[in-house]
């Protein structure tokens, strides 16, 4: 089975983890903790970033920062993973949903603003499947009514928008290192900024809200949300490499695109002008003028040993969050994406025949 997502591991993060176990710096003191969220923050042109256990917790702990709780609201786009309307939930805060817009599959700015109550506080833009957000549009309606911006960045390591990279953008960044993410250390997530206020109670809270001068006074009630030194010692090994796997992403991308560019009834992944896509997942839409539906198709694929994911749900439409408004938009993409195999190790030959797949069941059942 070709498989959607796989690490590449192959760099220096064996010795890495090794030197972990060498030294027994195992848990969450030792150099790599410093040295990875270095590396990240200098990546993404921010002063600050703290690592955390997850993506999940990092949008949470970027969320109980910016002081929101119950009784707010938060804007988050309704096509993505579901952990950016439950970030939303842990904190008590209700997250309202915003539909996406058809051409780049991001959250669409233009409806933010009606969206707008007394109680809104922040906005939390994904860059969805590796393509950024329209950022200057979103933060031209947030600056208007003093909302807080986090940008989920957990699918958009390495991505630009406007030559800025992703996971700098807005007022707090956060990433995801889960197994499938650009890169990885197995379980684990980052908050950046520019705030040294923020930067410095992310860093108290992420540690059970220790004083710095006095060992287990804690003020206020905070979490275990530290990362360990062996997962940022792979996280650190992958960052070195990440050039070379945007690369590979890209050339993918551009395999597929070349491929099946014309067959009836597939979309391709868009790339904006103004946006530099690092293709998380290559992904297609399937229209009517395609004779199998999305879901046959994927069975289809399946059958000759090729994985792949549906698009998320709508997070309107799951049980926890289902609501009376219809996003019409984001419903659409939701029924009609695929999500390919993505891993950078596939092989041209492996890219040449998912696409002869998926041309040949275009043409046969037609
Ligand atoms: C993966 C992901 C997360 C959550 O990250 P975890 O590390 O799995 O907690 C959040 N938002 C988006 C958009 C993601 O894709």
């Amino acid at each position: 089975m070709i498989p959607v997502a796989e690490p590449d591991l192959s760099g220096n993060e064996l010795k890495y983890v090794s030197e972990c176990v060498e030294t027994e710096w195992v848990s969450s003191l030792g150099k790599y903790v410093g040295a990875f969220e270095e590396a990240m923050a200098a990546r993404c042109g921010r002063r600050y970033a703290v690592s955390v256990c997850n993506g999940t917790a990092a949008l949470h702990l970027a969320l109980v920062v910016l002081g929101i709780g119950p009784g707010d609201e938060v804007i988050v786009p309704s096509l993505t993973f579901v952990a950016t309307a439950n970030a939303v939930r842990y904190t008590g805060a209700t997250p309202v949903f915003v539909d996406a817009e058809p051409r780049y599959w991001q959250l669409d700015p233009e409806r933010l603003e009606t969206l707008i109550t007394p109680r809104t506080k922040a906005v939390i833009p994904v860059d969805l499947y590796g393509h950024p957000v329209d950022m200057d549009a979103v933060e031209k309606v947030a600056r208007r009514y003093g909302l807080a911006i986090i940008e989920d960045a957990a699918e958009a390591h390495g991505a630009r928008y406007k030559g800025r990279p992703c996971g700098g953008l807005g007022d707090m960044s956060c990433f995801s290192f889960y197994g499938n993410k650009v890169i990885t250390t197995g379980e684990g997530g980052m908050i950046l900024t520019d705030d040294p206020q923020w930067y410095e109670r992310a860093r108290f809270l992420r540690d059970h809200a220790m004083s710095a001068t006095e060992r287990y006074y804690h003020p206020e009630i905070g979490f275990n949300y530290r990362l360990t030194n062996i997962q940022a010692a792979l996280g650190l090994a992958q960052v070195e490499r990440i050039d070379e796997f945007i690369a590979g992403k890209r050339r993918h991308a551009q395999q597929y695109a070349a491929r099946l560019s014309g067959v009836p009834g597939i979309t391709l992944a868009p790339e904006a002008e103004w946006a530099f896509n690092v293709y998380w997942m290559y992904s297609i839409l399937v229209g009517e003028a395609y004779p199998l539906t999305r879901d046959e198709l994927m069975a289809a694929l399946r059958q000759r040993g090729i994985d792949t994911r549906p698009f998320f749900r709508a997070i309107h439409t799951l049980p926890p969050y289902v609501g009376d408004h219809a996003l019409p938009v984001a419903e659409d993409l939701a029924a009609r994406g695929i999500n390919l195999p993505s891993a950078t190790k596939l092989t041209d030959e492996q890219i040449d025949y998912i696409c002869d797949q998926i041309i040949e069941l275009g043409a046969k059942a037609g």
